[in-house]
C-alpha cells in the first residue's frame, strides 16, 4: 500500500509522529493528573507545530496552509490521533468553512491567525434541543442596525473554553422551515451577550473540554456573516462532510494502529498455561480480526480522500468512512481491552482510555445512524451503480 501514497506524506506522518513523541507524550502524566494543558503551554505548543508547516495542512496557501489535499492530511491525522484528545486545539489549525466561503476581510482577521497559532477556536452547532436534526436549531440571529442580535444556547460545544472564537450557526429566517434560513457567523467569544456556561464532563477525552455557550442579544456586526444570509447550513454540509475522512477516519485509524501494536506486543510477551498468550488460537483470531479491520478502513479512507483530491463529492464516501472507522475502531480498543486481560482495564495501561475515547466516534460529528440514513437517502436518490462495478 505504501507504494501508493507519496513519499512526502509518509514523510509528513513521520515529522508529526515525531512531534507528538518528543513534545507531547512527556506532558501526558501531568494532564491526566490535572485534567488540562495548561493555558500557557497552549501558543507555544501550536506555534511550534505551524512552523512545522503541519498546522493548517489543507488550508489555502495564501492564507498561511500548506495547501495539501486530503489523503495528505490522512496521514498526518494518523499521527495526531496518537497524542491524548486534550492536544486536539493544537491539530485544528484551520476550518473548511472560513477557507472556503468567508470573506477575504474575515480571512485574513480570523483564519490567518488561526493558521499561524495564535488564536483558537470552535464551532458551535448543537444545541440541547437540536443534534443529529441539526437543521432544527433554535438560536435566532436578527437583524439589526449594522448586524445580527443573536439569542439562544448551544451545547457540546468542544473548545469552547478557550477559544477566541466561534463559526457559530443561527437561524436567520425560520419561516423557510427545518434545514433552511440558517446562516453561519463568526463571533468573538469575548462579545458582550455571550456567556460561557458550565463544563460538561464527558466519559473520555480528558482535557478536550466541551461546555454551552449562552447568547443573550449578542451583536455580531454584518459582515462576520460567513458566505451569503440563511446559506449556512447549505455550506456547513459542503464544506464539512469531506473534513470527517480526516476528523473521524484518519483519526479512527491512528488509534486502532496503536491497539494492534500494543496488543501484539503484549501479546508476544504476556504468558500463560506454558506459552506466550498470542500462541492461543483465541488470541491470534482477535489480532487477525483487527488487522483485517485496521486494513479494510484504511483502504476505503485512502480512496475517499484520492476521490475527494480528484474533485469528486464527498458523498457518500464519507459517510461510509464515518461509519466504518467509528465502529472499527471500538471493535479495535474492545479487542485490546480483552487481550490485555485485566491489565487492559486497568488504569496503569494507556488501553482503558483508549476504550473510554474510543466510544465518542459513534456519537460525534453525525452517529452511526445518521450516516447510515444519509447513506441510504443518497443510494436512493442516485442508485448503487458507482459501486457495482458494472
Ligand atoms: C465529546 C463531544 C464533542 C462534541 N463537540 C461538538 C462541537 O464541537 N460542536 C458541535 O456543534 N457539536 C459537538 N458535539 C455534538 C455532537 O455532534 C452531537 O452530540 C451528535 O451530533 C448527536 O446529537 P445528540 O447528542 O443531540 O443526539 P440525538 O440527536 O438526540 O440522538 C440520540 C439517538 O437517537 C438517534 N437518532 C436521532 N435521529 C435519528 C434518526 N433520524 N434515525 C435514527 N436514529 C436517530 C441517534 O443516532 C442517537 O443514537 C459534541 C458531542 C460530544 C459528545
Amino acid at each position: 500500500m505504501d507504494n501508493s501514497i507519496p513519499s512526502e506524506y509518509l514523510e509528513i506522518k513521520r515529522i508529526a509522529r515525531r512531534f507528538v513523541d518528543t513534545e507531547l507524550v512527556p506532558l501526558e502524566a501531568e494532564i491526566e493528573r490535572t485534567g488540562s494543558v495548561a493555558r500557557e503551554l497552549r501558543k507555544p505548543l501550536m506555534r511550534k507545530y505551524a512552523q512545522l508547516g503541519l498546522r493548517g495542512l489543507s488550508m489555502p496557501t495564501q492564507y498561511g496552509g500548506a495547501g495539501l489535499g486530503v489523503l495528505a492530511h490522512c496521514l498526518l491525522g494518523e499521527a495526531e490521533a496518537r497524542a491524548l484528545d486534550a492536544f486536539q486545539f493544537i491539530f485544528r489549525g484551520g476550518d473548511p468553512l472560513l477557507a472556503h466561503a468567508a470573506s477575504e476581510e474575515l480571512k485574513q482577521r480570523y483564519l490567518v491567525p488561526l493558521i499561524r497559532g495564535d488564536v483558537e477556536h470552535c464551532v458551535a452547532l448543537t444545541e440541547p434541543g437540536a443534534g443529529s436534526d441539526a437543521g432544527a436549531i433554535q438560536t435566532l440571529a436578527t437583524r439589526t442596525d449594522g448586524g445580527f442580535l443573536l439569542n439562544g444556547a448551544k451545547h457540546f460545544i468542544s473548545n469552547a473554553e478557550y477559544a477566541d472564537f466561534a463559526v457559530l450557526f443561527a437561524v436567520t429566517n425560520r419561516s423557510l422551515g427545518s434545514g433552511r434560513g440558517i446562516s453561519a457567523f463568526v463571533v468573538d467569544m469575548n462579545s458582550p451577550g455571550l456567556k460561557l456556561g458550565r463544563r460538561q464532563v464527558m466519559m473520555g477525552r480528558q482535557g478536550w473540554h466541551q461546555s454551552e455557550i449562552f447568547l443573550q442579544d449578542c451583536f455580531v456586526p454584518a459582515d462576520h456573516l460567513i458566505g451569503a444570509v440563511d446559506q449556512g447550513f447549505e455550506l456547513a454540509k459542503r464544506f464539512l462532510a469531506g473534513t470527517r475522512i480526516v476528523t473521524a477516519g484518519a483519526n479512527c485509524i491512528g488509534v486502532a494502529e496503536q491497539c494492534l501494536e500494543l496488543s501484539l506486543e503484549y501479546a508476544k510477551q504476556r504468558r500463560t498455561f506454558g506459552k506466550t498468550i498470542i500462541n492461543h488460537q483465541a488470541v491470534q483470531f482477535m489480532l487477525a480480526d483487527m488487522v483485517t479491520d485496521l486494513h479494510t478502513a484504511r483502504l476505503l479512507v485512502y480512496d475517499a480522500a484520492a476521490s475527494v483530491d480528484r474533485g469528486e463529492s464527498p458523498m457518500p464516501k464519507a459517510s461510509m468512512v464515518k461509519l466504518f472507522t467509528s465502529e472499527m475502531v471500538g471493535r479495535a480498543a474492545d479487542s485490546a481491552v480483552q487481550i490485555h486481560g485485566g491489565m487492559g482495564y486497568c488504569r496503569e495501561l494507556p488501553i482503558e482510555r483508549i476504550y473510554r475515547d474510543a466510544r465518542v466516534w459513534r456519537i460525534v460529528d453525525g452517529t452511526s445512524e445518521i450516516q447510515r440514513q444519509m447513506i441510504g437517502g443518497w443510494l436512493d436518490r442516485h442508485g448503487a451503480d458507482q459501486f457495482l462495478m458494472k
